[in-house]
């Protein structure tokens, strides 16, 4: 059983979501505010599993309970539900630290499979494998005596380990499927998160920024991850 908090103001939906998630075996609780929310997970320190968060909230909106989680250094994984359609959304939510994201309205059966996707990741973490899932296969790509283990989400480097979100996840993986080649702010875009392409593509420097950080022993320097001029990036493994 996993423990669900739902951040919906809008109380059919928090019902039904509460209803399913139960239904699954999970223990939901639901508030309507992100200050509730915030009390909860940071002032009193609940254990939660999973986070789901609306955007519009009254009050405290979705993007700032999620930046003052992490900032609190509160990691637990976040579900955002956005508008549908609004890409900016979605930036500002991954640039929040959120881990994944549905846009409204959404298929129940979509939000519960990407609840469990993120309880499974939890779990990684946590090094408690579920018995009735069969283990993640080896999806780890290793250079320059940096690990990139993207079943477990995290980077290693030396001693140093980085947790990544869904977003940075994807991000690199894409990259380093591009090895060598140079890939433009839009392709990051519309290929690796499926968002339209009239967003402004600086959105996607913050990321790199964010995995610069990670990767490279002097990010103002990179070395693996460069910047192509007039492009875009380009991962290069052996510099
Ligand atoms: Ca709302």
């Amino acid at each position: 059983m996993s423990r669900i908090l739902i951040v919906e103001d809008e109380q059919h939906i928090a019902d039904g979501l509460r209803f399913n998630l139960e239904a699954e075996g999970h223990e939901a609780t639901v508030v309507a505010a992100g200050e509730r929310a915030l009390a909860l997970l940071v002032g009193e320190r609940r254990p939660f599993d999973v986070v789901i968060l609306d955007v519009m909230l009254p009050g405290t909106d979705g993007f700032t309970v999620a930046s003052e989680l992490r900032a609190a250094g509160n990691f637990v994984p976040i579900l955002m539900l956005t508008a549908r359609g609004s890409a900016a959304d979605v930036l500002r939510g991954f640039e929040a630290g959120t881990d994944d994201y549905l846009p409204k309205p959404f298929e129940l059966s979509i939000l519960l499979a990407r609840v469990k996707g993120l309880l499974r990741r939890r779990r990684w973490n946590e090094q408690e494998p579920a018995p009735t899932e069969a283990p993640p296969g080896p999806d780890v790509y290793t250079f320059a005596g940096r690990t990139l283990d993207f079943t477990a989400m995290e980077v290693r480097v030396r001693d140093e380990t980085h947790r990544l979100t869904v977003m940075e996840c994807d991000l690199l993986r894409y990259l380093v499927r591009k090895a060598g080649q140079p890939v433009s702010r839009r392709a990051i875009l519309e290929e690796v998160w499926g968002l339209p392409q009239d967003l402004d593509t600086r959105a996607i420097d913050n990321f790199i920024v964010r995995l610069r950080r990670y990767i490279e022993d002097r990010p103002a320097a990179p070395q693996f991850l460069q910047t192509v001029r007039g492009v875009g990036y380009r991962f290069v493994p052996e510099p």
